[in-house]
């Protein structure tokens, strides 16, 4: 399938955006571009910008969002997405959302859609609260096979304090106060978005926004 596709999910944390987005990147020959890879891929070039997040997150400060915005512009310039990306969990707040639409603007393109994976709370804190990682190399083991030795390198594993149901709900609340504005002002804007109900499989919601996006 050959066609230009830019493309925002989003979600709350544990419905499901990184392998939807994994899914529809391979499908449609697009980079993935989330927050923190790009954050990671900058710390690898050394690039000026790279740097300057590199001494914020040193710092323990959040990453400024022109830094992040001047990240994802020169990601955007890059050979591998003129055919299209996706962003994943970006952008996170209505600065972000005002930032990316003015990049875009000025190279002349647009987003084609906003993809918002819809789980409810109690859902989300089911997930997460039976999701186990390594203690020793951070793997996430896969859930609903009762293991209790990492598949990797066969330490134990732990539920990570992030995954517990009562930080759960916190995390829950901090995203919807942070993302429901973003949604609210890509739905003011002239951009599509779909809300695509997170449940019922992974091959089941691929075939949703797919027919959605197609739309
Ligand atoms: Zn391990």
């Amino acid at each position: 399938m050959t066609r230009v596709l830019r493309l925002v999910l989003m979600g709350p944390p544990g419905a499901g955006k990184g392998t939807q987005g994994e899914l529809l990147a391979h499908r449609f020959g697009i980079p993935r571009y989330a927050t923190g890879d790009i954050l990671r891929a900058s710390r690898r070039d050394g690039s000026e910008l790279g740097r300057k997040a590199q001494s914020f997150m040193d710092a323990g400060e959040l990453v400024p969002d022109e830094v992040i915005l001047g990240l994802i512009g020169e990601a955007l310039d890059t050979p591998e997405a003129q055919d299209g990306c996706l962003f994943d969990g970006f952008p996170r707040t209505v600065a972000q959302a005002e930032g990316l639409d003015t990049l875009l603007r000025e190279a002349g393109r647009e987003l084609d859609a906003v993809v918002n994976l819809a789980v409810s709370d109690a859902e989300i804190v089911r997930r997460l609260s039976s999701r186990r990682v390594c203690g020793d190399c951070g793997t996430v083991a896969p859930t609903g096979e009762g293991r209790r030795e990492c598949p990797g390198c066969g330490g134990g594993l732990v539920t990570r304090p992030d995954d517990r149901p009562e930080t759960v709900l916190r995390r829950l609340e901090v995203y919807r106060e942070q993302t429901e504005p973003v949604l609210s002002w890509y739905r003011d804007s002239s951009t599509r978005v779909f809300d695509i109900p997170g449940t019922g499989g992974v091959a089941r919601v691929q075939e949703l926004i797919l027919e959605a996006i197609a739309a």
